[in-house]
């Protein structure tokens, strides 16, 4: 079978480089294992602004310029909803961060993601004397909807390997040979699994553990997403997702009693009602030692490319960089020097 691109992983990164050779009529074949969950168990948060410091995510306005409308392009192709538009509400501990949000609504890059208004609390079950801030432009992808409804897409139309990639069955010559199948491109999109890619692993991902909890709270009562010491998003049905903890050594994706212990130990400051906890997942996230994407094409191999470094905020960042890899490959265009895997060499 000949193909114009293989793509080793079906997360977030290697969906939405899919989606974008989709656009451009590229044929596609995808590898994926299952092994790793990021994607799956991620809390889908997309928001421009970084809540503890008070400052824009990197090219915040570009990537969620490109990433919005290919998320709402999914969800008319595969029938799903994926965009959940929901505003957070910053929780003030104090006047000073009053002071410092009202210092941050006064920067130029920062004025049209934070409402200059301070809601004032007057929900029982949240523990808030100073009220809160709006962030604009927010909301939730439902990612574990997408990877699902992807795969499936995949597998009808016979585009789909489920297995680990046996790099020993790969020949990379003018051509890309994998078992079977012919490619001009092979592109790595593996997460955390990058740290067994004999091409990339020199690569400084510096992984990051997340868990999250699911807990059920019938009397909060809240249709925002709340962000303190944790993130609280509702789900529907009193569900809300708590989350995310960020652990460094253990880098399985087992569930642990100590991040449970840590999520409620924070949820109970911030909340005065009962709640039940239903569910905990955890996943490793691909973040990198300066905080930027890995993308490129590999030093010796020309046609062997990597997709990855997606960090905390894979739902805003994977369409961006799945347009510039697309863009160097096809149109020989210099990436973007700052998620450049040249920066490495
Ligand atoms: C707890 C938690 C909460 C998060 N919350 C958010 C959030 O609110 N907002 C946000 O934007 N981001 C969030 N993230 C980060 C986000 O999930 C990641 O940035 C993103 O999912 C990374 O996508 P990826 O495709 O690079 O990696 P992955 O999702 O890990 O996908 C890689 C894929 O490659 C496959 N693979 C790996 N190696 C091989 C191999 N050898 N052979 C075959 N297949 C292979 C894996 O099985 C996997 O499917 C969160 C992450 C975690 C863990």
């Amino acid at each position: 079978m000949k193909v114009d691109y293989i793509i080793v992983g079906s997360g977030l990164a290697g969906i939405l480089f899919c989606e974008v050779l989709r656009e451009h009529g590229k044929t596609f074949l995808v590898i994926d294992d299952d092994s790793q969950q990021s994607s799956t168990v991620a809390g889908g948060l997309y928001n421009p602004v970084i809540l503890k410091r008070f400052t824009e995510v990197w090219m915040a306005t570009k990537q969620l310029e490109l990433a919005l409308p290919m998320y709402h392009a999914l969800e008319k192709d595969l029938g799903i909803t994926l965009d959940y538009k929901v505003p957070i509400y910053r929780l003030f501990a104090s006047i000073e961060e009053q002071n410092n949000w009202f210092a941050a609504c006064d920067k130029p890059n920062l004025a049209s993601h934070l409402s200059t208004q301070i809601i004032p609390n007057s929900n029982p079950a949240i523990n808030s004397d100073y009220g809160f801030g709006e962030v604009l432009q927010t909301g939730r992808i439902h990612t574990s909807v997408l990877v699902s409804a992807y795969k499936n897409r995949l597998k009808a139309n016979g585009s789909f390997l489920e297995e680990s990639f046996d790099f020993e069955q790969l020949d990379d010559g003018e051509e890309v040979v994998y078992k079977d199948y012919r490619a001009q491109h092979i592109v790595f999109a593996e997460g955390f699994g990058l740290v067994q890619n004999p091409y990339f692993k020199y690569l400084p991902l510096k992984p990051t553990k997340g868990e999250l909890l699911t807990i059920h709270a019938p009397d909060l009562n809240i249709d925002y997403i709340l962000k303190s010491s944790v993130f609280l998003t509702p789900l529907g049905d009193d569900l809300y997702l708590v989350g995310a903890t960020y652990e460094w050594n253990d880098l399985s994706n087992t569930t642990t009693i100590a991040a449970k212990e840590e999520l409620l130990a924070k949820l109970r400051t911030i909340l005065k009602c009962e709640f039940s906890v239903v569910d905990q997942v955890a996943g490793v996230r691909p973040t990198v030692k300066d905080r930027r994407p890995l993308v490129g094409q590999h030093p010796e191999r020309k046609n062997v490319y990597v997709l990855n470094g997606l960090g905390t905020r894979g739902v805003m960042i994977a369409p961006y960089v799945a347009h510039e890899l697309y863009d160097c490959i096809e149109n020989n265009k210099a990436l973007n020097s700052e998620i450049d895997i040249k920066r490495f060499i």
